[in-house]
């Protein structure tokens, strides 16, 4: 076969290499990425053709010829390094294609052996590499490797031999009967294009195999470890569909509602959720339909029918386009914390409603009394509405006490106080003893006509209690003297001169004999009028 036609099957060879090269690292599952390599393909391709054209000539193309042939041949190096598994050094790479290129460039002032020798040590060169490479490699797996590196290792050493010849003996080089051994060199490297696609090629799917193992065998890891984690959590798991039906549920989320995991598998949410709550669910549930993420605390009913408290920290899982595709929700059981947290407020309540009350009575007691009324007046503020007060005291109870003694005096009280109460309006009206045995009412959009008819219905209820009080100058049953106001809210007003004015006007029924009801409606500073 003559030079041409190898030169010839070389490029085309190597072009149609470097384009199935190219084609394995876009199309298919097991993609094909070993670098360098469709390059030294394409370089070899491009080098073979130049020199097919310019057998026995040299010029410039010559140059750029063997320049892309021996680029070729040292990418080539560095993809077989990559295939056994070691990286290739940037600056090596670089430095040694810029050393190839200066080479190359001068060899057109050498003679021509000495400049074929460059070349052909060089090349030699760029075979040895690999050879190292590849019998470098620890664990010789495969076969091929071995055979590979051997066929590397025979090329270089004839291209060395070659080298040698044309320094060493250069009118040897250039007599007849040495053609016959630089002829070879074309043949040999065709061989090692062939030799080496193909085991390369094993190499690659066999590195590639290794790695897909090697995602695989971590994938499972992680698939263990995560198992792991889900079912040694102290958190309960739940994992939702689109439709809010459990597709997985923990150990631990299973036995604190009191199921199975599989009885947990396909039931809804909802039918876990107290109906107490299925608003907070509902409202959940459209959250995370929006893909949006939440924490909350929500009551869940177990297997037997026990409600547990739970802080849910749940998030949307969405696809690709955002659509919502179910959910997932981690669940710590917070039962002991909420009851006590509602025990705590509870008892909060009952401090607030014990610390309001007057302990004799049972009614509201003076500080409960100040407060509704300050809370009262500044709603008026913004009602333009009428506040009334009513403040009444027992007459001659002190006399009562005296014949009657303190614990009767008591009871007195505590009818009164009940009496009281059952004159007004539940919920709306305030009833309080203001201290002693005063008592206060606070009557919220209430005019002077309304509350003057709230003080004569309790006054007719402390009349019908018919309680004695024979030393009563008044009445032989215990009567109460009362003083009622009505404001409208104004700046110039203030709390203390509503309660003053409620005073003046029932030591004003005092005065004038007892039993009986003062008003007055405050129309600003001089305009107390009197009903
Ligand atoms: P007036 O008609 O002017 O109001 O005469 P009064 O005797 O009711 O008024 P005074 O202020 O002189 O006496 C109030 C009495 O109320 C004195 C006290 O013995 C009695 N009192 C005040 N608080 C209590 C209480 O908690 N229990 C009993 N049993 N009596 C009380
Ligand atoms: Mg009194
Ligand atoms: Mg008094």
């Amino acid at each position: 076969m003559d030079l041409r036609t190898v030169m010839l099957m070389l490029a085309v060879g190597s072009f149609v290499f470097g384009l199935l090269l190219l084609i394995l690292k876009f199309v298919g599952s097991n993609r094909q990425r070993v670098p360098f390599w469709i390059a030294a393909k394409f370089l070899q391709a491009a080098g073979s053709l130049l020199l097919y054209y310019r057998v026995g000539i040299f010029d410039s193309m010559t140059v750029l010829a063997h320049t892309a042939l021996l680029l070729g041949c040292a990418y080539e190096a560095w993809a077989v390094r990559v295939l056994t598994g070691r990286p290739v050094d940037r600056r090596v790479h670089l430095l040694t294609s810029a050393g190839v290129i200066v080479v190359c460039s001068s060899i057109v002032f050498w003679a021509s052996p000495y400049r074929s020798g460059a070349v052909f040590l060089l090349q030699s060169l760029f075979f040895f590499l690999p050879a190292i490479f590849l019998f470098h490699r620890r664990d010789h797996k495969f076969f091929l490797e071995l055979l590979l590196g051997v066929c590397y290792f025979a090329a270089g050493t004839v291209l060395f031999i070659a080298a040698v010849v044309c320094w060493g003996f250069p009118e040897f080089a250039l007599s007849e009967s040495s053609s016959r051994l630089f002829g070879m060199i074309p043949l040999i490297s065709f061989c090692m294009f062939l030799i080496s696609g193909y085991i390369m090629l094993m190499l690659a799917k066999e590195r590639s195999d290794r790695e897909v193992a090697e995602m695989k065998r971590s994938l499972e890891e992680t698939e263990v470890q995560f198992q792991r984690v889900v079912e040694t959590a102290v958190e309960g798991i739940l994992v939702f569909d689109r439709d809010f039906r459990v597709t997985f549920a923990n150990q631990k989320m299973a036995s604190v509602l009191g199921y199975t995991t599989d009885e947990m598998l396909g039931r809804p949410y909802v039918s876990f959720v107290p109906e107490s709550h299925l608003d907070v669910h509902d409202h959940q549930a459209s959250l995370r339909r929006r893909g949006k993420d939440s924490v909350y605390e929500c009551l869940l009913v177990g297997k037997d029918g026990e409600k547990r408290w739970f802080l849910i920290s749940a998030k949307a899982i969405v696809d690709d386009n955002g659509r919502f595709e179910g959910s997932f929700a981690m669940l710590t059981d917070i039962t002991e914390r909420k009851d006590m947290e509602l025990a705590l407020e509870e008892s909060n309540r009952r401090l607030r409603e014990l610390s309001n009350r007057d302990s004799l009575t049972g009614i509201a007691n003076r500080r409960c009394f100040d407060e509704t009324l300050e809370r009262e007046y500044s709603r008026l503020k913004r009602s333009r509405s009428k506040l009334s007060v009513v403040l009444f005291d027992l007459d001659h109870f002190k006399a009562y006490n005296d014949r009657y003694g303190h614990v009767m005096g008591d009871d007195v009280l505590r009818r009164i106080g009940g009496a009281l109460k059952e004159s007004l309006r539940e919920s709306v009206d305030l009833a309080a003893r203001y201290g002693g045995e005063e008592f206060a009412c606070i009557l919220p959009d209430t005019d002077i006509h309304s509350a003057v008819k709230v003080a004569e219905r309790i006054k007719q209820r402390i009349a019908d209690l018919e309680i004695e009080h024979e030393d009563s100058p008044v009445s032989s049953y215990i009567t109460a003297s009362f003083g009622v106001t009505t404001v409208q809210y104004s700046p110039e007003l203030s709390l203390d001169e509503i309660v003053d004015m409620a005073d003046k006007l029932m030591y004003k029924a005092k005065a004038a004999g007892r039993n009986r009801i003062e008003s007055a409606e405050w129309r600003g500073y001089d305009m107390a009028v009197s009903e």
